[in-house]
């Protein structure tokens, strides 16, 4: 396959657990799309939330990848080492006045609206200023009335109005890291990412990220959410619901690929993991991935 530098995708795992079934859907799915289209497939880790990485898991979860035949393009991107360009991303909001200190606790947003689909929706307390007595908690940013909206190239169209559905959301957290939303729009902008494949519990972060990406002058790169591994009970295979690790082998490999919907090479002895990667790099198509919404 020719090399595709129009093309960049990534894969971006937390480092706080090792890789699920559910998070090998996800690499493998950005992986096929990438380089079946001879793209750059890079590999990010999300290691801000510095209280929840595992020791071990960054390795881990990188052997793998490397079990699997996921190999990525250049060096893999540490967001720990990146909290500058955050810093110059958050200043640039501050100076334009589209993000403003917070200083609420906790406590202070508990009463509202906690069924709200994204989380409570920020009231607002603070946009007019830093109320007396406050310290700076938190950095917000400041929503406005428009309509976000991206065509998922599974999902659709798929809009929000992110001030009425999330409301003024934390770009910095109080206890000091950088908030996913942030880096995942500086990230994806430094790594000139022209397609997201992720998770469709991302689909609703999305908007969030587009507004971000506007007011910091980025592009926006398509789209392409990933259906959901769900465990018997329903609920989405993460560290949270202690999904087990995966380890690198032909039958799990078939089983991520079934997942996708795509072919699969005919079982029979001597398939290995590479026969079957090599098969489904030539047969992927993005198309035959079932939405589950
Ligand atoms: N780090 C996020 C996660 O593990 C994924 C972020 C992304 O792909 O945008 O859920
Ligand atoms: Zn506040």
């Amino acid at each position: 396959m020719d090399s595709n530098p129009l093309y960049r995708g990534r894969f971006a795992p937390s480092p706080s657990g090792y890789l699920h079934f559910g998070s090998l859907v996800s690499a493998l799915g950005s992986y096929l799309d990438a380089k079946s289209r001879g793209g750059l497939w890079f590999v990010r880790m999300e290691d801000l939330d510095t209280a929840r990485n595992v020791p071990g898991a960054e390795s881990g979860i990188l052997r793998a990848l490397e079990g699997f035949g996921l190999v990525w393009d250049g060096p893999v991107l540490r967001q720990s080492a990146r909290l500058a360009h955050y810093e110059s991303a958050l200043a640039t909001l501050l100076e334009q006045g589209l993000a403003y200190p917070c200083g609420c606790s906790r406590r202070d947003l508990l009463t509202h609206d906690p069924a709200a689909p994204a989380g409570p929706r920020y009231p607002g307390h603070c946009r007019q200023g830093l109320p007396p007595g406050k310290i700076i908690r938190s950095f917000r940013y400041k929503t406005n009335d428009i309509e976000h909206y991206f065509n998922d190239r599974l999902y659709g169209i798929f809009r929000q109005r992110v001030d009425q559905v999330v409301g003024d959301f934390v770009v910095r957290r109080a206890d000091g890291p950088f908030a996913y939303q942030l880096a995942v729009v500086v990230d994806d902008a430094a790594q000139g990412i022209t397609d997201v494949v992720r998770g469709a519990d991302l689909l609703d972060s999305t908007p969030r990220q587009i507004a971000l990406q506007q007011a910091l002058g980025f592009a926006t790169p398509q789209y392409l959410h990933l259906p959901l591994v769900r465990n018997a009970q329903g609920e989405k295979l993460s560290k949270q619901t202690r999904a087990p690790a995966v380890t690198p082998d032909a039958t799990t490999l078939r089983r991520a690929l079934r997942f996708l919907g795509q072919p699969e090479l005919p079982q029979g002895a001597g398939h290995d993991l590479h026969e079957i990667m090599k098969y489904a790099l030539q047969h992927y198509d993005y198309r035959l991935i079932k939405k589950d919404l």
